[in-house]
């Protein structure tokens, strides 16, 4: 197999070595633990196809575990999003799971661990415990609930699970060492008190785990080996590690929490929060907005579950933080669609061309190849007639050298179809063209195999039949943002760099074909770009929009710009 033959990445490097150490191949176990506050972004892909991939190449189950430890900000519209992104990406989780399925183990074994003093209750405030810190270089104080005694523990930690104390009045806290040099070692908090409805377990709790105290048990009651996370996490490993030294039996293995670099991409945001802000602030229609950074909007905007497994098999796994340039995104998608999207012809800025020599009534339905890199692709009718519509940027009265569309005597082919010569033009009083006349060679059929179809012209034009056109909605999208890393401005919010056109919508003309097109059917519109029909759309207004460019326009614009 060819998987075989690719260096191992240094997560693969660990497991092997790990092996060669003696874990039991039938051991390892895996997981992907989105919390379920928002839809996943192509950073979560990542982290899914890393994650799932593992499962595949050891042949090792890969679980869903739902990280739901904050009800107020969790739905179970968001955990339905999560499978269905997951399901389409082409992955299948052995066990879907919720951190909130363990809420009573983890209360139990926090009661041990107040038992054996290595917990306990604080009541001061989230000031006064954030002043009590300390800094990196500067030991932290002791809070006086450390004294408390373990009865007077067990009495208060009972009563926040009963919900007899405020939110915030009372939190629990690990006992570990308020002078270590990691932050996240100075007592941190096990338990919040939150008094909102959770989406599985309703009001059964009122305290909720902290994600550390959660993440590590959850891994170890699914025997999780490893415990793949992003960079953010390094630092917490102690406290992981810390946490199930208290709860672990010798005999049951021990999950260990790797870390590897998070993806972040140029152009756009990619924390939950931020995204939450875009919908609810409505620069975006929801959050599979094809602009969105989102699974869901780069499915709607065309995207293939293909293209996105092959970008983060392209991206790799890095140990250190980098930015992937966005067109590395688009590059993976074009190359997908090439190979498997039928092409049709649309006209989306359009001039009306009259080939004034071609007889008024008459119509011919021609061939038209499906897929030039595809055989199987077959061919398609197409019908031409006298009026058609071409694109505005392709006549141009006077052209120079460089220009290979149509000009006034110059020739052009019309795709699938003739060669025609421009003769001229009628303008309006704004001195606008309204209609360009051509004249049309009548031996010149494409594949017609005469000498004339042969002739060499240096253009070809994508054209419609006017009288046969479809029209359709054409969503053009560009960039959500318009800074390379919108978050990361001094004193700037990231919504300051919204792109006020980053969608415009026009009206196309298509070949007839379309009319039959399915919600979701993705095609090469020829010399436009990769098009899907968007779930808006319906018998009586046909919908596009645009997955992505033929070419890489904004390569172009930063060649220019340096
Ligand atoms: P966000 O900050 O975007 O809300 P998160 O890390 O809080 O993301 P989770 O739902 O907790 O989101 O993440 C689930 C898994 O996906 C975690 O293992 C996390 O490390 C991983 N993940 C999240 N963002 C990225 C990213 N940009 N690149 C790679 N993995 C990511
Ligand atoms: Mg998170």
């Amino acid at each position: 197999m060819e998987e075989d033959k690719k260096p191992l990445n240094f997560l693969e490097q660990i497991i092997e070595d790990d092996i060669a150490n003696g874990l039991d191949r039938s051991k390892l176990r895996f997981r992907f633990p989105p919390e379920p506050n928002g839809y996943l972004h192509i950073g979560h892909a990542k982290s899914i196809c890393l994650n799932f991939g593992l499962g595949l190449k050891y042949n090792a189950p890969v679980n869903l575990r739902f990280d739901d430890t904050n009800p107020t900000k969790e739905e179970q519209e968001y955990v339905d999003a999560i499978k269905e992104d997951i399901q389409w990406l082409g992955f299948k989780w052995a066990n879907e799971l919720y951190s909130s399925d363990y809420f009573q183990q983890l209360y139990d074994w926090a009661l041990k661990l107040i038992k054996e003093g290595k917990a306990y209750i604080e009541t001061q405030s989230s000031e006064e415990i954030a002043a009590q810190k300390g800094t990196p270089t500067q030991a932290g104080i002791n809070s006086p609930g450390r004294d408390r005694s373990v009865a007077e523990n067990l009495e208060l930690f009972e009563k926040m699970k009963n919900g007899e104390f405020a939110e915030g009045s009372h939190v629990l806290r690990a006992k570990i060492d308020m002078a270590s040099p990691n932050m996240h070692m100075r007592d941190p908090i096990m338990y919040r008190i939150l008094k909102a409805s959770h989406h599985r377990t309703g009001n059964d709790w009122k305290i909720y785990p902290m994600y550390d105290w959660a993440h590590g048990e959850s891994d170890y009651i699914e025997q999780i080996s490893h415990s793949i996370c992003t960079l953010e996490f390094e630092v917490h490993r102690e406290l992981y590690d810390w946490y199930l030294d208290q709860i672990y039996d010798t005999k049951k293995l021990r999950p260990k929490q790797r870390e590897f670099a998070r993806l972040n991409l140029n152009y756009t945001v990619m924390s939950k929060r931020k995204l939450l802000q875009l919908v609810n602030e409505k620069h975006v229609n929801g959050w599979d907005d094809p602009r969105m950074p989102t699974i869901s909007g780069l499915r709607r905007r065309g995207y293939t579950p293909a293209s996105i497994r092959n970008f983060s098999e392209i991206i790799g796994v890095a140990k250190r933080e980098n930015l992937i340039d966005v067109s590395l995104l688009e590059f993976c998608i074009r190359e997908d669609l090439n190979k498997t999207a039928p092409r049709i012809m649309g006209v989306i800025d359009p001039v009306k061309l009259v080939i004034t020599n071609y007889p008024d009534e008459q119509e011919e339905w021609l061939d038209a190849e499906n897929n030039q890199e595809d055989e199987n692709a077959g061919f398609r009718k197409v019908p031409f007639s006298k009026e058609l519509y071409i694109e505005r940027e392709d006549f141009k009265e006077e052209a120079n050298k460089k220009f290979f569309r149509l000009s006034i005597d110059k020739e052009v082919r019309l795709k699938n179809a003739y060669i025609i010569k421009a003769t001229d033009v009628v303008k309006d009083e704004a001195g606008n063209i309204v209609e360009i006349h051509a004249t049309y060679d009548t031996d010149s059929l494409s594949g017609s195999g005469t000498e004339a179809s042969m002739r060499k012209v240096k253009g070809t034009l994508h054209w419609v039949s006017i009288k046969h056109a479809e029209k359709a909605e054409i969503r053009l999208y560009d960039r959500l943002f318009t800074d390379e890393a919108p978050d990361a401005q001094k004193d700037k919010d990231f919504k300051e760099f919204i792109n006020p056109d980053s969608l415009k919508i026009v009206t196309g003309f298509m070949e007839p074909s379309v009319k039959s097109a399915e919600i979701g059917e993705r095609f090469q519109f020829q010399r436009l770009g990769y098009f899907c029909v968007d779930k808006d759309s319906n018998s009586e207004n046909l919908v596009f929009n645009r997955t992505v460019t033929l070419k890489d326009t904004w390569a172009k614009i930063s060649a220019k710009e340096n």
